[in-house]
């Protein structure tokens, strides 16, 4: 199931990061350990209602003067027309309408996306009226909010999702694997796309709401259907390294956001980079099957250690997703892709696995008389029951008479039992404790 995929668009010091720090949910916090996460928070879980969306946050480094000002929010909103289903720009309420908010506001109309026009820091009702002039901005009603003060952002929010209907609609489509490649640019992700889609007869598919401004690729491989989300994009020309890379990882969020399985694209050359552990940890994150694909394997001198050498390496790197399997390809030569479709297909499995509540409480009893919880806080954690609530990914409910006291190493423990019994290769799990009342 897809989330929307909602992008904020605004000057420097609108109130964007307040807003954002507002609405993260509290998933962010339980992989602390994630990079791309903790280190910069570009994007959090949002809930709202029913509704469950990505909120993105376009915004780069402070530029210094007007002008830069003008260019970057162009940019902004370069990348949220391009990858966000909602756009929310924001601005400034107490200083009023700005001739950069012009200029963006037009472009903003030119594209057929939902736009949400957010005055902020309408901190009381005699600020309300400040509102009338954004009236001009020609982007429908101005919503009123103060987000230091969590004033109306319910009424923004409900806003927002109401477009997202559309969007639930697309989830009612046939069984095929949707599948992201993604990673650096250079990494192979067209080669390898184009060995997926060339061999077989590639459909182009149009499929209304798959394909974005992106076009994907519809195959099918023995009988299985493949979407192959489009993530090479625009290669945008930027001399700021750190708004490429920026760039490059909203683009991917969003295709990760739609897959079912995500190909971490490494290139064999290089080894794992930062930008490739962000990636990671996004796809990680957002509970998605996973298979890290080291390419350009050809172009690597070996002996009978170098795989495994390669192994460790991306092993102690990508340490937070050891349940992912690594496999060694040339997108130019061909080697291995066959059996990198096996694996596309064994991993999209493992994630939609479900396993039967009575297997998964003797695996738990045992794994606790195995090893006792430790005490906390002087308390000794009782676990009563598990049951495993969703699929994609696999999330377990877990009845205990204290969920606060529940240990870091004692979670890790569980989450090994349940592997080791049921397998769950290439996806993340996750465990949710719940205090029985
Ligand atoms: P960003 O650059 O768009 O991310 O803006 P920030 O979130 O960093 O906010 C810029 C400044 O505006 C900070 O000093 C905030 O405290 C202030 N601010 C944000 N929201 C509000 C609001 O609702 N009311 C008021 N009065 N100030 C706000
Ligand atoms: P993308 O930017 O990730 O889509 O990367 P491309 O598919 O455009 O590939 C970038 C460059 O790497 C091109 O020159 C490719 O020919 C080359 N390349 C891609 N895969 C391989 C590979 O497996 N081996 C070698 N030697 N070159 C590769």
């Amino acid at each position: 199931m897809a989330k929307p995929i909602v992008a904020i668009v605004g000057r420097p010091n609108v109130g964007k990061s307040t807003l954002f720090n507002k609405l993260v949910g509290k998933r962010i916090s339980i992989v602390e350990d994630t990079p791309g996460v903790t280190r910069d928070r570009i994007y959090a879980e949002v809930e709202w209602l029913n509704y469950r969306f990505t909120l993105v946050d376009t915004g780069g480094i402070e530029p210094e003067s007007e002008d830069i000002i003008l260019k970057q929010m162009k940019r902004q909103a370069q990348i949220a027309i391009e990858t966000a289903d909602v756009i929310l720009f924001m601005v400034d309420g107490k200083e009023g309408l700005t001739a950069t908010d012009i200029e963006v506001a037009e472009m903003l109309r030119r594209v057929k996306k939902p736009v949400v026009l957010v005055v902020n820091k309408i901190d009381n009702l005699k600020l309300e009226d400040n509102k009338f002039e954004f009236y001009s901005l020609g982007l429908g009603e101005p919503i009123t909010i103060s987000a230091a003060l969590s004033l109306g952002i319910g009424d923004m929010l409900d806003e927002i999702v109401k477009y997202f209907k559309d969007k639930e609609a697309d989830d009612e489509e046939e069984p095929l694997i949707k599948v992201a490649i993604v990673g650096k640019p250079n990494v192979g992700k067209s080669s390898l796309l184009n060995r997926l889609t060339g061999e077989e007869r590639a459909i182009v598919s149009d499929i209304p709401g798959t394909t974005r401004d992106a076009i994907d690729s519809l195959v099918e491989i023995n009988g299985e259907k493949f979407l192959f989300i489009d993530t090479a994009g625009i290669r945008r020309k930027s001399k700021i390294k750190e708004e490429i890379e920026k760039y490059s990882v909203i683009r991917s969020l969003a295709a990760i956001d739609r897959a079912d399985v995500c190909l971490i694209m490494i290139d064999a050359t290089e080894g794992v980079t930062e930008q490739d552990e962000k990636i990671a940890g996004i796809a990680h994150e957002a509970g998605k099957g996973i298979v890290i694909v080291v390419n350009k394997w050809d172009l690597i001198e070996k002996d009978d250690k170098t795989m495994n050498e390669y192994n460790n390496k991306i092993r102690t790197a990508l340490s937070f997703m050891t349940y992912a399997p690594i496999i060694y390809i040339s997108a130019k030569t061909g080697q291995r892709v066959t059996k990198l479709i096996d694996l596309i297909k064994y991993v999209a499995d493992q994630n939609a696995m479900r396993v039967k509540t009575g297997i998964l409480n003797e695996v738990i009893s045992e794994a606790v008389m195995l090893r006792q919880p430790p005490v906390e806080k002087g308390k000794a954690l009782k676990i009563y029951y598990a049951t495993q609530v969703l699929t994609k990914p696999p999330t377990f409910a877990i009845f205990v008479n204290d969920e606060e006291i529940v240990h870091f190493s004692y979670d890790r423990y569980l989450e090994n039992q349940i592997r080791q019994h049921f397998g769950f290769e290439g996806t993340p799990i996750r465990l949710v404790y719940k205090s029985k009342k």
